[in-house]
């Protein structure tokens, strides 16, 4: 049977971008429906303009140490509209940069909403029409989770909304604390907004090491950033000239200009015509797909966020590349998903690979842990009280690294580094026999000779547990 294209890719966001791109330049004939802006997430409301804002609220901080150097500074203001208008030129630029990359390799373009309407059929809603391929490629991401069971949830904003606030707000009350929660409180409060955090649990961003999670919870209190724990919205009012009125589990009531909700992303598989070819979700609506992203239907593959795999740019664009090389270059390819470096853009920021200490005493019967927590050189003139912390995990049977963890100015891009030779499955005693680069905070990480402790069979040394942080079950808002 003949196609109107050998793949039709849903979503111009990274995954479906890159499988578009490369499947074309092998001279096959591809179509992409975006029904928004090119780049997606990442790049029009997500990695690329919270990085920018990340830099923006890193200055004032600058703005102060700089004065430890000798440096007078003057009156600083800072100009939200200004950042906006700023941000909004960047990800214009990098949009059009997608779009003629897409052109330029005869990628068929629709901006248009698309939804399946068979194994190999799309329906275009721009121009109302079907077009069938011989594969299809769903890469539609995700959307924040707007939480509509709680009372009053349209009165807040989520991570869409608050790149482009019309006016920077005086107080923000930010419900969550996972990447986005933790990472907007940190741009807010650098920004000079009175910043809380609202989380139902003990301790914030859970999944990460318990020694990250703990510092990064005082250093953001050292900010000013209240957080607080083990309470839930109970409902969320407007009040007078517009504020926001928010009534907590506790019987607390928070009165701030504007509240953000960063409890997760749902997929955005809402009709988007999945029973026409059969294609199975999970019981929160992810797209089921085998290891090689292949859906319950074969002629469909999906990756990316709306798989709910890792949600994270770099592996929806790993996943592309491997579908591209297991059905249009003959060489299977399953997407490889372990030792994934990631950071959490916070002030201070956090670099991790690997496991955390709770998960290695898990998957492993003897740990080394070696630890350090000290205040990077860099802010001893300006006397800033900051702390930073370096930590790797090693099993002890085989001596290799399998888990390291950074909090600290730089601490993104030493994970980064770190994980190619954690990758290789390097060894403490490689780690040991590289030389130190000095000065440097980085060095530390070569120069833990000994370990802080040991832990067997889940205890420590000292005789303590390794763990989990007790989550108070939540009293129930979504
Ligand atoms: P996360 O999963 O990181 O965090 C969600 C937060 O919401 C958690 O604190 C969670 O609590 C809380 N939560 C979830 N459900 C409820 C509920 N019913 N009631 C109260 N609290 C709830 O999601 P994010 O939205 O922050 O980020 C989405 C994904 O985007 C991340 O997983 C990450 O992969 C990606 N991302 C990556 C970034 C980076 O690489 N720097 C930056 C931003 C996003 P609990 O922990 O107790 O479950």
């Amino acid at each position: 049977m003949a196609y109107d294209y050998d793949l039709f890719v849903i979503g111009g966001g990274s995954g479906g971008v890159r499988a578009a791109n490369r499947t074309a330049a092998l001279g096959k004939k591809v179509g992409l429906a975006e029904e928004s802006r090119y780049g997606g997430t990442c790049v029009v409301r997500g990695c690329v303009p919270k990085k920018l804002y990340v830099y923006a609220s890193g200055y004032h901080e600058h703005f102060e140490d700089a004065e430890g150097y000798g440096f007078k500074v003057g009156d600083v203001s800072f100009d939200w509209n200004t950042l906006v208008s700023r941000k909004e030129a960047e990800i214009t630029r990098l949009e059009g940069l997608y779009r003629r990359g897409l052109s330029g390799n005869e990628v068929e373009l629709f901006d248009t909403r698309a939804e399946l309407r068979g194994p190999h059929s799309v329906w275009l809603k721009s121009e109302d029409r079907e077009v069938t391929a011989e594969r299809i490629l769903i890469a539609v991401g995700g959307t924040p989770n707007r939480h509509e069971s709680v009372e009053g949830h349209e009165l807040a904003i989520t991570s869409d909304e608050a790149f482009d606030l019309p006016d920077l707000p005086k107080t923000i009350l930010i419900a969550g604390a996972g990447y986005i929660a933790v990472e907007f409180a940190g741009i807010f409060n650098g920004l000079g907004v009175d910043t809380q955090i609202l989380y139902r649990g003990q301790e914030i961003l859970s999944g990460f090491d318990d020694d990250v999670r703990a510092l990064l919870h005082s250093e953001y209190e050292k900010r000013g950033i209240r957080i607080r724990t083990h309470d839930v919205f109970a409902k969320i009012e407007e009040l007078e000239g517009g504020r926001r009125r928010c009534h907590l589990k506790s019987g607390d009531v928070v009165d701030v200009d504007c509240v953000m909700l960063a409890l997760g992303r749902s997929p955005l598989t809402a009709s988007l015509g999945l029973e026409y070819a059969g294609i199975a979700t999970d019981a929160k609506g992810y797209i089921e797909v085998d290891d090689y992203s292949r859906t319950s239907c074969e002629s469909v593959w999906a990756v990316g966020d709306v798989t709910g795999r890792v949600q994270l740019t770099p592996v929806a664009i790993h996943e592309s590349m491997c579908f591209v090389s297991t059905e249009y270059r003959d060489t299977p390819q399953r997407p490889d998903h372990e030792m994934i470096a990631t950071a959490v853009f916070s002030h201070p920021e956090i670099g991790t690979v690997g496991m955390t200490e709770l998960e290695a005493c898990e998957a492993y019967d003897e740990l080394n842990v070696f630890k350090a927590n000290f205040r990077a050189m860099k802010y001893v003139l300006p006397d800033r009280d900051t702390r930073m912390l370096m930590k790797l995990i090693v099993d002890a049977k085989t001596d290799k690294l399998v888990g390291a963890h950074i909090v600290g100015p730089d601490a993104g891009e030493m994970a980064q580094l770190l994980a190619i030779p954690m990758k290789m499955g390097c060894t403490k005693a490689d780690v040991d026999a590289t030389m130190a680069l000095h000065p440097s905070a980085a060095e530390e990480l070569v120069t833990m000779y000994e370990p802080s402790y040991t832990v067997k069979a889940g205890i420590r040394s000292d005789g303590t547990p390794v763990a989990p942080v007790n989550i108070m079950e939540p009293a129930g808002n979504a």
